[in-house]
């Protein structure tokens, strides 16, 4: 399908526009000079709803299942059995994240002018750096109010418990240099299922000095390549080939549409997927619940530090970012939320923010009227470096280990938290558990000990829900803000401006006339194809 982008399109994908009619999820309802009979009403309303009706039944049932067949005392095999629903949901959404992201990304940033394409980044930069940093102080603060440390958790948690993959030791630079080595990934083929990481090999030498012999032990940095996508090096690569390919002119064309089909089609494949997530979330929530340990023993000693992480996802994903929204674009957050409703209870299922991203796109572009062109070019950026909830909970994680060890935090190490935790979620990946691994970085930059994050490892299945639900939202606010940003400088400065956002017809390879008229004809059209 050749990209349809004009004014028209803008319009159509802009918030403000949607104002005229019928809201995406029903409840604006159609103009008409009779009332509508309350049935109509009812059946409208629940067609527009019908996946977030089904999600949220799904979890519902889910609960239910899981608690059911709990008691029914099953075997290890029984209970992995149960969860196949949703690991097949869970694979189908892994499967699509390659090509939706690399697709994606050249697409969008070969449709973008150079010029744009910095101005956008900078502010969505801005944006995750600020919303990131109040993250952590959220975290910070917390912590310090209800101080989830000050109990016997060590005794109270028992080893079989605490027993998750605690990670290796690892120098703070090292963490650094890896994430930069990731960043430019020495071969792409390999960086779809593996990424680099720095192990040490001991190295003894000896010198005699003053007829003494000495013995010094060094740890030498060595690199290693271990299982998991390194979405990073990935992204960077297919940013910089998006670029690369517009500034080849029609040369570049062929590819350029190669690749906005592939994306189309890879986004017709998402909106199938998403009709199965329901049945996924439900099964996944009930295998959860069949498989965990002993939660009242864990509610009881670690309790304080759950409520601590879940009371600031919650007071970060529902007012501060709603806040942020609304002061800026003075349009209601709630409403965005609730559009984008399907994608947060993926990433409450999944706890992966890689595998609600395609889910996220559709939402974000059919619900909340952002533009294709942002969407797909900030959110997977936004799924892999931005993480509100994993630097949240790392904040808490932190202080909660530092009261444990009975260690007061003075202000530069509060300071050092919060810098280290908004860089270290950049590094998390957005998979499950993908912030406790980085949470050693900052409890190594504090000096406490790394092996404590085996009590976070015991009830990270639960705060990661959280954590992931607000990750994936961040981005979601990152795209409305940017379209508001786009649609009011093109306001003010008129289409000169918006056309380096959008491909237009001078600048782009990819519209040909027919493909123009058609969009101005029926700017609905697009929408309706993807479908
Ligand atoms: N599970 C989170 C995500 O996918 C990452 C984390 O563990 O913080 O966003």
């Amino acid at each position: 399908m050749t990209e349809k982008v004009d004014l028209e399109e803008v319009k159509a994908s802009n918030g403000e526009a949607h104002r005229d009619e019928p809201m995406a999820n029903g409840l604006a309802g159609p103009k008409k000079s009779s009332p509508e009979p309350l049935v109509e009403r009812v059946k409208r309303i629940v067609r527009a709803n019908l996946l977030v009706i089904l999600t949220v039944a799904g979890v519902i049932v889910g609960v239910f299942i899981g608690l059911g067949v709990r008691n029914a005392s099953l075997t290890e095999t029984q209970k992995i059995h149960i969860g196949f629903p949703g690991e097949i949901l869970i694979r189908l959404l892994k499967m699509i994240i390659i090509p939706l992201v690399v697709c994606s990304l050249v697409s969008g940033a070969a449709s973008i002018d150079p010029k744009a394409l910095g101005k956008l980044g900078g502010w969505a930069m801005l944006f995750f750096l600020v919303t990131t940093l109040i993250a952590s102080s959220i975290g910070v603060v917390m912590a310090f109010i209800i101080k989830p440390g000050n109990v016997d958790v060590i005794n109270a948690v028992d080893q079989g418990q605490a027993d998750g993959d605690v990670p290796a030791h690892k120098e703070i630079v090292d963490s650094f240099l890896d994430l930069i080595r990731n960043i430019f990934p020495s071969n792409l083929v390999s960086a779809a299922f593996r990424s680099y990481v720095t192990s040490y090999r001991t190295v003894i030498k000896n010198s005699t000095q003053d007829n003494s012999l000495n013995l010094t032990v060094e740890m030498v940095p060595k690199g290693t390549e271990q299982e998991g996508m390194n979405i990073l090096g990935l992204v960077v690569f297919a940013i910089v080939f998006g670029v690369a390919l517009r500034k080849l002119g029609e040369e570049g064309e062929i590819l350029i549409k190669f690749f906005n089909s592939f994306n189309e089609a890879t986004m017709i494949l998402v909106s199938w997927i998403m009709w199965y997530a329901p049945l996924g979330i439900m099964f996944l929530v009930a295998g959860k619940i069949v498989e965990m340990d002993d939660v009242a023993k864990l509610f009881a000693s670690l309790g304080k530090y759950i409520a601590c992480c879940m009371i600031g996802h919650a007071i970060h994903g529902l007012l501060v970012l709603p806040g942020i929204y609304f002061v800026i674009t003075r349009k209601n957050p709630y409403t965005f939320l609730w559009g984008i409703f399907t994608a947060l209870a993926t990433a409450f299922g999944t706890s992966s923010s890689s595998a609600t991203l395609p889910l996220m796109m559709k939402c974000v572009e059919e619900k909340n009227g952002v533009s294709k062109h942002i969407s797909r070019f900030i959110l997977p950026i936004g799924a892999t470096v931005n993480m509100d909830g994993a630097a949240l909970f790392q904040c808490v994680a932190a202080v909660f280990i530092a009261q444990l060890n009975n260690t007061s935090l003075n202000f530069i190490q509060v300071i050092t938290i919060l810098v280290t935790a908004t860089a270290s979620s950049v590094g998390a990946a957005g998979i499950p558990a993908g912030g406790v691994l980085t949470l050693a970085i900052i409890l190594e930059a504090i000096g406490l000990p790394t092996t404590d994050i085996s009590l976070i490892l015991a009830v990270d299945w639960l705060v990661d829900r959280t954590c992931t639900v607000l990750n994936v939202e961040g981005d979601a606010f990152g795209a409305g803000l940017l379209q508001f940003f786009v649609d009011r400088t093109s306001k003010r400065e008129g289409v000169a401006e918006l056309s380096e956002v959008r491909t237009t017809p001078e600048h782009s390879p990819l519209i040909d006339k027919r493909g123009l008229e058609g969009a101005k004809a029926d700017p609905s059209a697009e929408k309706e194809s993807a479908m």
